[in-house]
């Protein structure tokens, strides 16, 4: 039996086998279902030789020095900082709202002040704030909502805004300068030789042994054993309360050959009546000089792959039951997005590995 078996090869699984390892704990497993290293974050080459994600759009960014000083052992990073613009009657403006955005829209020359007076007259007062509908009227009101949120929303999560958590419209700020960066957060940029690369690099360790291609089956393994999972948290428990919802994606990867640009930038969103919430550049992200071009476009589903888990009040009573279960579960660690049923970015995923070997560490040497 290894000294420890991590479950999963997502950032969550590699951060904490990685921690394991050097802690000198012994043999550390790391099994993963799918046929590669890297969860959603995992990039390849295309057919055409562009660096591409196959699970969808992946933009580095956090806040935590902690994070950046930990990952950077593993790669050299290009410095990126993501732009977005919105596709909404047929001008693309950018996204998070700005004053330029607001500018452009409604024919207007506000300065800050102007704006900040104007987003003062058409806001609905929300209070207290209930969903993520409240969040957007509450700062922007009813004619941006419907153009920017409720559409996109729609098709992104199968539900009504009104349905959502605070949290979920809370991740795009309002700005009534010309800030345009999509993020503001301390360290922005892409690993210079991608993700996967990054993975392998963190995984390369004497007491790490990988095996993919392997899923794990918690009634089938040793009694005893300590763990540390991060897929899904119901299915761990084998469903036995029921489902938590989830949300999946269907990406449509496209090449074109005859084109050197696709879009001015990284991502354009479109909140409109296209299936499809959004498509993104790959060049823009990693830099990358080649002839031709590789796009993706996201189709919201509910069937698939749970990528989202989402955020609204039946969901978050489901999943505190099931975390009473998985604290019950004395040799098992349950971390990551999916192991938490928490709408993590890639940062926050790391920290909360990082957190979770601590204390594993400190109880090992105790
Ligand atoms: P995952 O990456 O999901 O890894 C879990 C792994 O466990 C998977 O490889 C899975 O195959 C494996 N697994 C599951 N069950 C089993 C089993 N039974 N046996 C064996 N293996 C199993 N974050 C950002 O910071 N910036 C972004 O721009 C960004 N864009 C995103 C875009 C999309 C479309 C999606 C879906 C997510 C995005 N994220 C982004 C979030 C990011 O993907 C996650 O924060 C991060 O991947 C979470 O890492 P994880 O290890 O917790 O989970
Ligand atoms: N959102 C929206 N319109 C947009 C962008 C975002 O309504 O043009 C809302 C939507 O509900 C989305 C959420 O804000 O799911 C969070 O957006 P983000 O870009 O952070 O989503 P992610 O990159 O995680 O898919």
């Amino acid at each position: 039996m290894p000294a420890w078996r991590v479950i999963g090869a997502g950032f969550a699984g590699a951060v904490a086998a990685r921690q394991l390892a050097e802690g000198g704990v012994g043999e550390v497993v790391v099994q993963e279902r799918r046929e590669h290293i890297g969860g959603n974050a995992f990039d390849e080459l295309d057919a055409h030789g562009i660096r591409v994600h196959r699970y969808g759009p992946h933009i580095f960014h956090t806040n935590s020095p902690r994070v950046w000083d930990y990952l950077s052992r593993f790669t050299a990073w290009r410095p990126y900082e993501h732009r977005v613009r919105a596709c909404v009657e047929g001008r693309l403006l950018p996204l998070p709202i700005n004053r330029t955005t607001i500018n452009e829209l409604y024919g207007l020359r506000l300065d800050e002040a102007g704006v900040r007076a104007f987003l003062e007259r058409v806001r609905e007062r929300r209070e207290p704030v209930r969903s993520s509908e409240d969040v957007v009227l509450n700062a922007v009101g009813r004619d941006l909502f419907e153009k920017f949120f409720r559409g996109y929303t729609r098709k992104q999560w199968g539900r009504e805004a009104a349905e959502l958590a605070p949290s979920v419209a809370a991740r795009i700020p309002v700005r009534t300068n010309d800030e345009d960066r999509y993020f503001t957060d301390r360290f922005q940029a892409m690993p210079a030789e991608g993700y996967t690369r990054l993975f392998e690099r963190m995984l390369d360790h004497p007491a790490i042994r990988l095996e993919l291609g392997t899923a794990f089956s918690p009634g089938a393994a040793p009694a005893g054993e300590r763990r540390i999972y991060t897929g899904p948290l119901d299915a761990y428990f084998g469903y036995r309360l029921g489902c938590l919802p989830y949300r999946s994606l269907r990406f449509e990867h496209l090449h074109l050959a005859d084109r050197e640009w696709f879009q001015a930038t990284g991502t354009v969103n479109y909140p409109g009546a296209q299936p499809f919430t959004r498509i993104t550049e790959f060049k823009h992200l990693t830099g990358q000089m080649a002839p031709g071009t590789s796009i993706v476009r996201e189709y919201p589903q509910a069937d698939g792959e749970p990528y989202y888990p989402v955020p609204c009040a039946e969901s978050e009573a489901l999943r505190a039951q099931y975390l009473a279960l998985a604290q019950a579960e004395r040799d098992v660690i349950f971390v990551g997005r999916l192991a938490q049923y928490r709408y993590y970015n890639m940062d926050q995923a790391v920290a909360a590995a990082l957190v979770a070997t601590d204390t594993a560490l400190g109880r090992e040497r105790a």
